[in-house]
């Protein structure tokens, strides 16, 4: 491969440099050598131009990386055109994927398209969309136009501004009028660039910030300067959203940019409308809800420095911003930061290692912050800001355990558990149900011979879906009618084995007639615009009992929600994940943040057989932090993150056997480079050994020592392709994984 320095500008002898080398975005790890296309002089071309080449049969688009007067390779092709004048991405982005390229181990070229939104990449000009006003011309302005009274009502309208065109329409004016008037040149049109709006008046807090607030802020406050990391630790609805405002009210007084990152579920409407409510600067969001021009509306917004601030999910962790002061990254602990195919990056050490590269600050907030962010900021590494209280009247809701052994339950739930939620009813308050099972049943069994409908293409069962008749693979989508009668012994008809929420939701609805139930989660909300219309239905306020998926987990603010019941605890107690625990305390902690948000307080009910389980019971008392110096202490000896490093080198295929041989192959490789203090694990097959028709298995590589666990990747890379085994498989390398079986 070719290694490439980026230079801050190219020397004077690059006027004589007639090599390109040009990231492509290929799956390769190379760079690609091009000529100069013809007519094109090189005195301005700097790296981070766009180059249209050609590849194979095909016609690519690259990144100009640097310029050489030597390529160690003969019979170049000519590039087509040099697509920008001025470089698309800068030369601190650039860095950054050099990083990523090298730290994730992926294809420098796949790294940079990841940065660039489709428009660029497909090569279409780095331009704004426009907008058209309309306004009076000086003739227009002096006119008398009072015999015509629709001429004379848009002159009216445009007398003292500009208007739009969606302006106009709202006055209902009369097209031919407007016509009219552009012919006697009257009227102008003015094509201008979309800008981002801002608010003009801005809302200000009505409240003094508590005294934990102030404490962070000016921690905050105190190191814009330069590199370093903050974590907000603050319980939920502690106010932190609060303290990200006012810092990033001070870096924008400074004159520089933030970026806001917050996972995808995070960034609902009411999200993006309190930031843009807090300043009169613009307020761009960033996320996959925007259709293509949308996405380069707000890339260029944010590159040419007219967004202040831009609030987006992951991948607006590669926003161009040449004024970048600050970035905040909220309920850092979140998995959705983490990208699960093609370049496995994390977006939360993205941001770090950006925030080090332009040397500012970045500040990671969590009510429940991951075990690697809490132990940084218990070791100094973090400034750890901590706001352990609940802002305003509310406080924070109190755990009980619903001790399930021998109980009488119906439908996954308690007797005791259901005079909860009569009581909380009664009182004219809502109730939430947490459970991570969507469908009816998660299994559907025979009752005469046990048999259980399983996915053909998984090792895994079907989910039993009761209104539409359907069984469901939640692994693959496979789809199938449920069939009339057992297919092993014919003898009875299947039944549904096991809870999930439309079966919660069923059985809630025929035991309270009178009280609307309202399912949350992927099946409820497929169609666009009724996840919005389920909030309306709960901010009613009304009594209601709400059943979902870690959808409800996250973000929202239910004021009239007082008890929180969470279905099913054992789950998560006893995964095989090495840090199940960890999440599922994340789950309990962010699902039980929903409870008593407004001046009632909030009661979170666990249901469990395991009642006395120590970790439970630290829960209980509600307090993250100590929960998480116990699992601290737990992981310590197994030299697991953070007190370790891993990567996971997965690989599947069609037949059975092939990916084990390929890893043990791999596993050979490694052995051989016989570097000291990495631990390889496996090769084993996968937790579910088989997904979506294809076998599964992998190894896992460990080391406390960063660096060699990266020496041992780099050799990999390269080698892995030329093993014989590798044709027969798919195989990536994960580096940070937050799966690892
Ligand atoms: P978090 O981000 O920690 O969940 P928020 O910043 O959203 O917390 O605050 C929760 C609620 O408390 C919001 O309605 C917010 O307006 C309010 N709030 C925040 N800080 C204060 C304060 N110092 N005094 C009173 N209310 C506050
Ligand atoms: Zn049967
Ligand atoms: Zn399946």
């Amino acid at each position: 491969m070719t290694t490439t320095m980026l230079k801050e500008k190219l020397p004077q002898a690059s006027i004589q440099h007639s090599i390109l080398r040009v990231a492509l975005p290929v799956p390769l790890a190379q760079c690609f050598d091009y000529r100069l296309p013809p007519h094109y002089s090189p005195e301005n071309l700097l790296p981070g131009v766009r180059v249209e080449v050609p590849f194979g049969s095909r016609k690519l688009i690259g990144i100009v990386l640097e310029t050489d007067s030597h390529s160690e390779f003969t019979k170049l092709k000519k590039a087509y055109r040099i697509i920008d004048d001025a470089p698309i991405l800068s030369l601190s982005l650039l860095k950054l994927c050099q990083w990523m390229s090298y730290y994730y181990h992926a294809p420098i070229g796949e790294v940079i398209a990841l940065v660039m939104p489709q428009l660029i990449r497909q090569g279409k000009p780095a331009m704004l969309e426009k907008t058209i006003h309309y306004c009076l011309t000086d003739e227009g302005n002096k006119a008398d136009v009072s015999r015509a009274p629709k001429q004379a009502a848009i002159v009216a309208l445009l007398k003292n501004n500009a208007l739009s065109e969606a302006q106009l329409k709202e006055h209902e004016i009369s097209r031919p009028a407007l016509r009219a008037l552009k012919e006697k040149a009257f009227v102008d049109v003015l094509e201008t660039d979309v800008l981002p709006e801002c608010c003009k008046s801005p809302q200000k807090k009505t409240f003094e910030l508590t005294s934990a607030q102030s404490d962070a802020l000016s921690v905050i406050a105190e190191n814009t300067k330069h590199f370093n990391v903050s974590l907000l630790n603050g319980v939920t609805g502690s106010g932190k959203t609060q303290v990200y405002l006012d810092g990033i009210a001070n870096v924008i007084k400074a004159g520089k940019q933030a970026l806001v990152l917050v996972p995808e579920i995070g960034l609902t409407p009411q999200t993006i409308t309190r930031f843009k409510r807090y300043f009169d600067v613009p307020v761009v969001a960033f996320h996959s809800g925007l259709n293509d021009k949308e996405r380069l509306n707000a890339w260029l917004h944010a590159k040419r420095g007219v967004a202040k601030i831009v609030i987006g999910t992951r991948s607006a962790v590669f926003l161009p911003m040449p004024e970048l002061g600050l970035i905040v990254l909220d309920e850092e602990h979140d998995l959705s930061f983490k990208q699960q195919d093609g370049v496995r990056y994390s977006a939360r050490d993205v941001a770090i290692k950006r925030a080090q590269m332009c040397d500012i600050p970045v500040v990671l907030g969590s009510a429940t912050p991951s075990l690697e962010s809490y132990y940084n900021a218990t070791q100094g590494r973090y400034h750890h800001l901590q706001l352990p209280e609940r802002a305003g009247a509310s406080t924070l809701p109190k755990f009980t355990l619903v001790d399930l052994k021998k109980k009488k339950m119906e439908h996954g739930l308690s007797i005791e558990f259901i005079d909860m939620i009569c009581q909380h009813l009664a009182r004219g308050e809502q109730v939430l149900l947490f459970l991570n099972r969507r469908g009816f049943s998660p299994v559907l069994m025979c009752h005469s011979c046990g048999w259980m409908a399983e996915c053909t293409r998984c090792d895994a069962r079907f989910t039993y879906h009761m209104k539409k008749n359907l069984i469901q693979c939640h692994h693959c989508d496979k789809i199938e009618r449920v069939p009339p009668v057992c297919p092993a012994c014919s003898l009875s008809e299947l039944q549904g084995v096991g809870v999930g929420t439309q079966r919660l939701e069923e059985a809630l609805t025929s035991h309270f007639p009178n009280t609307d139930v309202l399912r949350i989660d992927r099946d409820s909300t497929r169609k666009k615009g009724s996840l919005k219309a389920l909030f309306d239905r709960i901010h009613s306020g009304e009594p209601k009992i709400l059943v979902g998926t870690q959808m409800l987990a996250k973000g929202h603010h239910f004021p009239n929600v007082t008890l929180v019941g969470i279905v099913n605890v054992d789950e998560g107690l006893f995964s095989h994940d090495f840090r199940g625990v960890e999440r599922m305390a994340q789950l309990i902690v962010q699902v039980a943040g929903r409870a008593g948000r407004a001046e009632k307080p909030g009661v979170v009910a666990l249901q469990t057989h395991h009642s006395d389980h120590p970790l439970l019971q630290q829960l209980l008392r509600f307090n993250y932090n100590d929960f998480a110096d116990t699992l601290l202490e737990q992981r310590k000896p197994t030299g697991f993150p953070p007190f370790g490093y891993l990567a996971v080198l997965r690989a599947e295929a069609t037949t059975d056997c092939k990916p084990l041989d390929f890893l043990q192959a791999a596993a050979q490789l490694i052995r051989g480079y016989q570097i000291d203090g990495v631990r390889l694990m496996g090769p084993a097959p996968s937790a579910m050994p088989k997904k979506a028709g294809r076998y599964r298995a992998e190894c896992l590589l460990q080391s406390t020592d960063r660096r060699a666990l990266h020496r041992v990747l780099s050799g990999l890379k390269g080698a892995l392709s030329g093993l014989p085994e590798a044709k027969h498989v798919r195989w990536v390398l994960d580096v940070d994984p937050t799966d690892t079986f």
